[in-house]
């Protein structure tokens, strides 16, 4: 017995639970005998890997099988002289030999070139995934396992691996939630794929840390004091972000080291729920939060299950830093993923085990579905892995990939433009299928292409998803159907100037077309600007208001009589200068002004249900205040103002239940006990109703506090129907509708 794994079996033993330790001696003296005689490029015996993968694996928690398959992962593929599938079913039974073969697979890809390796990669892991999670989890291992000792390998392999870990093994563990091993294979690649960038980090990092080690635990210091005084049992950690990340952020998004705002976190973990409120509560009291950086990933989990509140303050020395709060169980699942799901409690699991495991997996990952079969769910969760991307097959078996969503035109112009322009049809697996099919992972699609085909049809225009495809349609309109682009153009703006109601001849509409070509930067003349139209380069939709004016230009609307002045008390009825409605994305309809932005005034932050008015600021666009808002009955008695009022209303009435949500501000009067907050949050979490910022003022003496919560609603009977139910809270005392004035 080696020595690495002599310390397995100790590290087994200290977890306490109830591992077969005889099957997996076993399995390690069966793989130390097949892989005898074979030795690792860096000169060690080959079985030390097995075994510290079969180490990593157990950090996981995986269980008996996982381990035993650890074990033996490479003996099939590596020593198939002397051994092979059949062989280790009947030593180590059906689990272990199904998760060696999925192993095995992965392995024995043949592939032709790089790029179709890499995609090759994927598809076998997904197919295996589909059969066994823990097929990854073991591959992961492996991975992570060769790049901690890729010295050994010749510089070119070395660069292979890296650009493989990169990007195939960490994306896919960041999507199943293993931050700790996404972390490590991250910055394992990038010292091989950059050094000098790696290296350039890691200095800086030793610098910054070096400068400001101490005011981080400042900070740190002064949390662990308020939770202590607060009876919070709590763990704070205190770390840098991964090399990887800072470097992501330095080269990719061109930020300067001081700028990353999350260089430090310290992380408090937590018993509660409710506590990771509370903590976050008193964190916001005893520094400045940054605005706008709040995150509650408890409420809102991350596609991956991560769960935690992010918050960013500024130290009392001026240095920002994140906070991260969650609870134990969070921080396993943050750490380890879906593989804490997977953690083996005690004895041997049997298969009902996994599928119940799988179906809680799958609660949580779709919590709006109610699909509660797991292999649908493997089948969602395989996709979504890669869910930008669908890859479909040549007949010829060569990979392309598609965005998601794409046709099989797409398909066929991403092939070849000749291929896409001389299609007819198409066949998906052999059967012949409508031209707007989309094709799904894994499908095999073939293009009908005929000579005699007239080339592509307008519609596809409509039905294409890439702008590849689309751009070569256009390309061939242009090319080959001038006269025709010229015929769509004239009827493309006759539908819009019809539209207007003025009579006009066909000279007057080739001046409109030639105006609004020159403003877009066609100087040919109408005709080209009809088949630019023509062969979709522009549209004309987006096109309206230049036509607007170009045509009352040319065919000037009669004019109007102007209007007597109306008395001043109608101030609102006056400023309706045009008709236009400006419809915003903020749900108001402004009378009188168009293309102005609107924004919401601090002082009232007005709700859809709230009567509101308009007030045109000087280049701010238009602020919207509630009518009983202060600061309008101020600003109205204001007569040089005055004409900078205007209507506005809520789009679709008064109690519009859209999309959209507002901030509304709730001032609280609660007792003045640890737990208040926690037991506001919880409410609102529980009503699914996300907090934007706390702010808690302590009252001297009477044993109340203030605390001013941002909350997003939908509209004003929403936050009735929050406030109603803070108010049935034991530790609130009054809560109203609050503002910032
Ligand atoms: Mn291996």
């Amino acid at each position: 017995m080696d020595d690495g794994f002599k310390t397995l079996i100790a590290e087994i033993e200290q977890t306490g639970k109830k591992y077969d330790i005889e099957k997996i001696k076993n399995a390690y003296e069966y793989a130390a005998k097949m892989h005898e005689g074979q030795y690792r490029l860096s000169g060690e015996p080959y079985i030390t890997h097995p075994v510290a993968v079969a180490q990593i694996v157990l950090g996981l928690e995986l269980d008996t099988d996982s381990i035993c398959a650890a074990l033996l992962h490479d003996t099939v593929e590596d020593c198939s002289d002397k051994t092979n599938l059949e062989t280790i079913r009947s030593l180590f039974g059906e689990e272990v030999m199904q998760l060696v073969d999925g192993l095995t697979k992965i392995k024995q890809l043949q592939v032709r070139d790089k790029e179709e390796a890499h995609i090759e990669n994927i598809r076998k892991m997904l197919l295996a995934m589909n059969r066994d999670i823990r097929v990854i989890f073991i591959k992961l291992c492996d991975r992570l396992h060769n790049m901690r000792t890729l010295s050994a390998k010749a510089e070119e392999r070395r660069r292979d691996i890296a650009l493989e870990t990169m990007h195939i093994y960490a994306p896919l563990a960041h999507r199943l939630g293993m931050q700790r091993i996404k972390h490590e294979l991250e910055n394992l690649s990038l010292k091989y794929l950059d050094p000098i960038g790696y290296n350039e980090v890691v200095e800086k990092i030793k610098q910054k840390y070096g400068q400001s080690a101490g005011l981080i635990e400042n900070a740190r210091k002064i949390i662990q004091e308020r939770l202590d005084e607060a009876h919070i049992p709590c763990t704070i950690e205190s770390r840098t972000k991964s090399v990887y990340s800072l470097y992501r952020k330095m080269y990719n998004l061109h930020k300067n080291f001081d700028e990353i705002y999350d260089f430090y976190a310290l992380r408090v973990i937590v018993e509660t729920e409710l506590e990771c409120y509370t903590v976050l509560g008193i964190i916001h009291e005893a520094f400045n939060s940054i605005p706008g950086r709040f995150k509650d990933y408890i409420s809102t989990p991350k596609p991956n299950l991560y769960r935690s509140l992010h918050t960013t303050v500024i130290g009392h020395d001026g240095i920002p830093f994140e906070v991260q709060i969650r609870t134990y169980e969070m921080h396993e699942v943050a750490e380890y993923g879906i593989a804490a799901h997977w953690k083996y409690k005690s004895g041997e699991r049997s298969k009902e085990n996994i599928d119940e495991k799988l179906r809680w997996i799958a609660s949580l990952l779709e919590a709006n579905d109610n699909t509660r079969d797991p292999d649908e769910f493997m089948r969602s969760f395989k996709t979504d892995i890669f869910h930008d991307e669908t890859f479909v097959f040549t007949p010829k078996g060569d990979v392309i990939s598609l965005p998601l969503g794409a046709t099989v035109i797409d398909f066929a112009y991403a092939i070849h433009s000749a291929v896409g322009n001389k299609m007819i049809g198409a066949k998906v697996n052999g059967m012949i299928v409508p031209i707007d099919r989309v094709p799904q992972n894994g499908d095999i699609v073939e293009i009908l292409t005929s000579s005699a085909s007239k080339g592509p049809s307008r519609d596809w225009l409509n039905i294409v998803k890439t702008g590849e495809a689309r751009n070569k349609i256009r390309a061939w309109f242009k090319k080959e159907k001038r006269e025709e682009n010229i015929e769509v153009g004239i009827s493309e703006l006759d539908k819009e100037l019809k539209r207007i109601g003025r009579p006009y001849n066909d000279k007057q509409r080739d001046e409109v077309a030639m105006a609004v070509g020159r403003a877009v930067g066609i100087n040919g003349g109408a005709d080209d600007f009809y088949s630019t139209i023509g062969f979709g380069g522009l549209t004309v939709s987006r096109l309206t208001k230049r036509i607007h004016e170009e045509f009352d230009r040319v065919c000037p609307p009669p004019a109007v009589p102007e209007e007597a002045p109306k008395p001043i008390e109608d101030t609102l009825a006056q400023n309706k200068k045009d008709l236009h409605r400006v419809k915003r994305g903020s749900g108001i309809v402004v009378d009188g002004e168009q293309g102005c932005e609107v924004k919401f005034a601090k002082c009232c932050n007005p709700l859809p249900g709230d009567k509101v008015i308009g007030f045109i600021t000087k280049g701010f666009g238009i602020s919207i205040h509630k009518q009983g808002c202060p600061n309008v009955t101020a600003g109205m008695r204001d007569e040089n103002n005055r004409d900078r009022w205007v209507e506005a209303h809520w789009e679709g009435g008064n109690n519009d239940a859209g999309k959209d949500l507002y901030e509304a501000i709730l001032c609280i009067r609660a007792l003045d006990r640890i737990g208040a907050l926690a037991e506001i949050t919880a409410a609102l979490a529980d009503m699914k109703v996300p907090i934007l910022n706390v702010a808690i003022k302590q009252n001297a003496g009477n044993g109340t506090s203030m605390i001013n919560l941002t909350v997003a609603s939908k509209n004003v009977s929403h936050v009735e129907t929050i406030i109603s139910r803070l108010r049935t809270l034991s530790a609130v005392e009054s809560v109203y509708r609050g503002s910032n004035g």
